[in-house]
């Protein structure tokens, strides 16, 4: 038995350091050779995506449906966040409960809130915490231009190889983004300015009611960490009634119920108010629908609220 194991140790110690070569070899990095880019929400991943195209491997820790506000990372996220090039979070404290990690990992990697290259000026304060930023920029399609430079310039420093590449694909994405914010400024222009009233789940529109006009109310607040109140809900109703709002919205990554309570609230005052549909507001659709990518999430979301605010006529 001894001379066995004493004959097989070269063998064994081949075994474990196959093991570990091949564990090592786990993120497709090694593989292709391909900057790794990990991001947490779906739309700095598709800003990624578009201005490192096939150059680069994206991977999005948070996919349709999930709240950043609550995502806690799992442990493969650790590993995944440890075995990437380059971490792109938003930062502004939406993802509040991963900043620890990031923070962590920032020590010996590439880890960027790219939310945070917007000047201070041009940035909303938080409702709720008054030394906070509004998290949500990427509704205000100017604002998230500013994310897009950020992403590319990230890209450039890390990848030097492939920087002209990434400069080109950045400007011409640049451009479809001019034509998407003067595309929503057109739509939200056929709503009359009194008509322009967007309620919605979750306090995230507030740079969106900036840019483009709308006056805004969320039944959660800036965060969905906290709880709707009774009282929210029937102030919301009484605004509702009072002002003959026509419809109000869910939110993909927000549970229904806190609008539909406010559904029941508006009923009870002899008002219908419609739910005119799900917007993309902090996580964007499956990859396979248009929903998926940064510029149909946003052309899906004012299409569906110019929709139902004039439907509501
Ligand atoms: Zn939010």
């Amino acid at each position: 038995m001894e001379s066995f194991v004493k004959r097989n140790i070269p063998t064994l110690f081949f075994a474990i350091a196959l093991a570990l070569t091949l564990s090592a070899c786990t993120t497709p990095s090694q593989d292709s050779g391909k900057l790794q880019v990990v991001t947490t929400i779906g739309q700095i991943a598709d800003a990624a995506q578009n201005i490192g195209g096939d150059l680069i491997e994206v991977t999005p820790l948070m996919g349709p449906g999930v709240d950043p506000h609550l995502y806690v990372a799992s442990e493969g996220d650790v590993t995944t966040l440890q075995n990437a090039d380059v971490i792109l979070y938003n930062g502004l404290f939406l993802e509040a409960q991963m900043v620890g990690i990031l923070e962590q990992i920032s020590e010996y990697k590439t880890v960027v809130a790219v939310a945070e290259s917007i000047p201070a000026e041009r940035l909303l304060a938080s409702p709720v915490y008054p030394d906070e930023h509004d998290p949500h920029v990427w509704f205000d399609v100017q604002l998230w231009q500013f994310v897009v430079e950020e992403v590319r310039d990230t890209l450039m420093a890390a990848d030097p190889e492939n920087a002209a590449a990434f400069e080109a694909n950045a400007a011409a994405y640049l451009a479809e983004l001019d034509t998407l914010d003067s595309y929503v400024q057109s739509q939200a222009e056929r709503l009359p300015a009194d008509q322009r009233i967007l309620i919605t789940a979750h306090d995230a529109f507030n740079y969106f009611g900036r840019a483009y006009g709308f006056e805004v109310m969320g039944l959660q607040g800036i965060s969905t960490q906290s709880e709707a109140s009774t009282s929210d809900v029937q102030e919301l109703a009484t605004t509702i009634v009072e002002r003959q709002v026509p419809a109000v919205f869910i939110e993909s990554s927000v549970p229904v119920r806190t609008v539909e309570a406010l559904q029941e609230a508006v009923r009870a005052r002899g008002h219908e108010v419609a739910i005119g549909g799900q917007l993309f507001s902090d996580a964007m659709g499956s990859p396979d629908t248009p929903e998926g990518t940064y510029l149909g999430m946003v052309r899906h979301n004012i299409d569906t609220i110019v929709g139902a605010l004039l439907g509501g006529n």
